[in-house]
């Protein structure tokens, strides 16, 4: 079995331009070197839920329980402006110290941490008692239709299960071994319309103003108090985005406003009751009014139990730092996961990610290598 450099394997996912939903060869760069290590990979497709085909990969290797998973995706944002960016943005250059390109921090370094870890894992232990598996995506970063989701269907139909799993993304602000998350927020996103009769200002009992109505509503939903946390989660958060009349004229009353809030929830809620929460707040407000929302997201939690742990132990072995848990920030396809079995979030630091100029540590690289073998380590001792 080969050792993997976890910097050349990253730098060989970052020269694979798989922009979402673009693969590019970049599932095929991973599978190649999993299947070096003895991993039976599965190249899945998936269009089940319209779009684009997306590549997806489930490897194993062996074949008894526990089956312990890393979870990530090798799909990346747009680079944005190439131009300012100092070398090509999927070139994977390598200076003073440094991985640059975009996805070293989000997520194809975190990708290779994982396969190199496993490697020195291997090497040191031999075959686990169990299984380590891969769940990776080509569609995180886009609408996550065919993605994680539908791998883990896949695995469902044929009886494959996991159970514990470590999600890559960046999770560390600032410095790698500070922070695990344990769950995330919900998101939902509402879209509110009021509708009146147009009509000359000056004989507005000829017409119906709908903004008045708008603002009362409105009002009602910056008054209506969400909660004020949880044990591991941040107060429920409502913001209004934008409101728009789009009426230029200062002697017409216009025919309809709208406005469209998002709500980031904790677990106190979910996205129906958050829904029938908001619309007996706008119905006490008074006023006809249309509404609809979308739903990005549950909120979900792993409370600290074993594996969080376990991720904790291995991070403060390489890094010295003790992580605190987290549940901030956007969602993650932990949110499809967590259906499955216990699930935490560990990565690089996420400072760079998105931006143009993402960048990582190749320090923090190799340390997240020891962090993954350690947690292996941890698990497969305590199954
Ligand atoms: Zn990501």
């Amino acid at each position: 079995m080969a050792a993997i450099d976890p910097i050349e394997l990253a730098q060989a996912l970052i020269r694979r331009p798989s922009v979402t939903p673009a693969d590019e060869g970049a599932i095929g760069v991973l599978a190649d070197a999993l299947e070096g290590l003895g991993f039976t990979c599965h190249r899945l497709t998936s269009d089940e839920r319209g779009g684009p085909a997306i590549a997806n990969l489930y490897a194993r290797f062996g074949s008894e329980a526990p089956n312990f998973c890393f979870a990530g995706h090798t799909d990346v944002v747009p680079p944005g402006d190439v131009a300012a960016w100092a070398d090509n943005p999927f070139s994977g250059t390598v200076k003073q110290g440094y991985l640059h390109g975009r996805g070293a921090a989000d997520m194809k370094g975190a990708l290779a941490a994982m396969a190199a870890g496993t490697a020195a894992y291997l090497e040191r232990h031999g075959a686990p008692k169990g299984s380590i598996s891969f769940l990776i995506t080509g569609d995180e970063e886009g609408r996550a239709l065919n993605g994680t989701r539908s791998a883990l269907e896949w695995m469902q139909a044929r009886g494959e299960t996991i159970d514990a799993c470590v999600l890559g993304e960046p999770t560390n602000p600032e410095r790698l071994g500070t922070t695990i998350k344990i769950g995330r927020r919900g998101s939902m996103t509402g879209r509110l319309a009021v509708r009146g009769t147009q009509g000359h200002v000056a004989y507005p009992h000829l017409a119906d103003n709908p903004l008045p109505r708008l603002v009362r509503l409105l009002a009602a939903l910056i008054d209506l108090p969400l909660d004020n946390g949880t044990a591991h989660f941040d107060p429920s958060n409502l913001e209004i985005v934008t409101i728009d009349v789009g009426n230029p004229a200062a002697n017409v009353i216009p025919a309809k406003g709208e406005a469209v809030f998002n709500i980031r929830f904790n677990d106190t809620y979910d996205s129906a009751s958050l829904e029938a929460l908001i619309r007996g707040a706008l119905d006490a407000a008074g006023g006809g009014y249309a509404l609809e929302f979308e739903i990005t997201g549950e909120s979900f939690l792993t409370p600290p139990g074993p594996l969080a742990a376990i991720v904790k132990d291995a991070v403060e072995a390489a890094t010295g730092l003790r992580p605190a848990y987290s549940t901030t920030g956007g969602t993650s396809d932990a949110r499809f996961i967590h259906h499955h079995c216990p699930v935490v979030e560990f990565g690089l630091v996420g400072q760079t990610m998105h931006k143009v100029g993402e960048n990582v540590p190749v320090a923090d690289v190799l340390s997240l290598t020891d962090i993954y073998r350690g947690v292996l380590e941890r698990y497969f001792r305590s199954a």
